[in-house]
């Protein structure tokens, strides 16, 4: 046998237990934009029993940034003087009235980096005021974070952070208080729990009584979280398992989250779809204060105003599938995004377009 054959063989044989083990509808909730690009990439809900119901949930991070997030980016790559660095899915999330890439076509100065530090290493080299826009969960903070003391230890005067990070757990926590969705268990993401442990888990499953599995991100380390998931709705279970063992440890990354909190502390922040969350983000801790660019420059941070076409917000919170907006391969399309869920690599919606059409 080929090592395809096995591996359909082990993924066949993986979802017929699932359906022999599924006793009852549920909908599964990934909580992650590799694993939604993952399920829809090998079909895997297609070999899942028509009472599995899987959605996508707000793991993207570029698609849970607000758009006053990115209008407010908009207007520090609008400052004369600034150089916006940001990683390259960014560039092309609409604003309110623009993306960082029309900003650069009409003269900004928006760059894309491989890493946080290049920014600083920037910085270092001109006389421009370098602003690092950082996004994301858990998993790219510590980076950011690192970047930041590194600024901050060289002295420079010409570096600051435009941050705009999300924390996982409190919007977990938000969508279940929200109710506009029944989830019964989720697949918790592999990248994020690397750093928060499988433990940052254990408190939001004895609240809200949701089964909650670590997957990792091949087809059959999926199949095999959403068999865990089903065999502890089967059995009455709600319970946090790890099936990322090599990757994830109960405690998570301590030098990373050393990292994080040494930089950054919890605050609330606005999400796409979730509204602000309390202790949804992270800010800047008082000794990093100064390296704060909408401080720097002056700018108020605006008010999320959406594309009125665009559901993003709702794909979010797993209230619609991508195909449901009315804009999905019409109006909206990875060429010509309306919204961030387009755009991304890890976007529910760029992910159903391309594997699903
Ligand atoms: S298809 Fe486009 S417009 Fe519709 S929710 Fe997705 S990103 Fe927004």
């Amino acid at each position: 046998m080929s090592r395809r054959e096995e591996f359909v063989a082990k993924a066949r044989a993986l979802a017929d237990e699932i359906a022999q083990v599924s006793d009852r509808p549920a909908t599964l909730m990934e909580v992650c934009g590799t694993h939604s690009h993952q399920f829809a990439r090998y079909g895997l809900g297609q070999m899942l029993p028509p009472q599995l119901e899987l959605l996508s949930g707000p793991g993207c991070p570029v698609c849970v940034t607000s758009a006053g997030e990115i209008d407010a980016a908009l207007a520090l790559a609008r400052v004369p003087g600034v150089t916006i660095t940001t990683f390259g899915d960014m560039v092309r999330v609409p604003g309110s009235d623009s993306t960082l890439a029309h900003e650069r076509a009409r003269g900004a100065d928006v760059r894309v980096m491989l890493s946080p530090i290049e920014s600083v290493d920037l910085a270092e080299q001109t006389d421009r005021q370098v602003v690092l826009l950082g996004v994301g969960f858990e998993t790219t903070v510590p980076g950011v974070a690192v970047a930041v003391a590194e600024a901050k230890r060289r002295g420079l005067r010409n570096f600051s952070l435009m941050g705009a990070h999300k924390r996982l757990m409190p919007a977990l926590a938000a969508l279940m208080a929200a109710g506009d969705v029944s989830v019964h268990g989720l697949l918790a993401p592999g990248h994020v729990s690397t750093i928060i442990g499988a433990g940052a888990y254990r408190e939001f499953v004895a609240q809200y009584r949701v089964p909650c599995v670590v997957a990792g991100f091949e087809p059959n380390q999926m199949l095999r979280g959403v068999l865990a998931l089903v065999k502890q709705l089967a059995e009455g279970r709600a319970e946090v398992e790890n099936e990322y063992p090599g990757a994830v440890s109960e405690e998570g990354n301590l030098k990373a989250l050393a990292a994080i909190d040494e930089v950054f502390e919890p605050a609330d922040s606005q999400w796409r779809g979730l509204g602000v969350i309390p202790l949804g983000g992270l800010a800047l801790r008082e000794e990093y204060a100064d390296l704060d660019a909408l401080a720097r420059f002056g700018i108020e941070m605006p008010e999320s105003r959406e594309h009125p076409a665009c559901r993003c917000g709702e794909v979010l919170r797993g209230a619609i599938r991508p195909p449901e907006c009315s804009a999905f391969g019409a109006a909206c399309t990875p060429e010509h995004p309306l919204g961030p869920c387009m755009v991304s690599s890890e976007g529910a919606c760029a992910a159903a377009f391309k594997y699903e059409g």
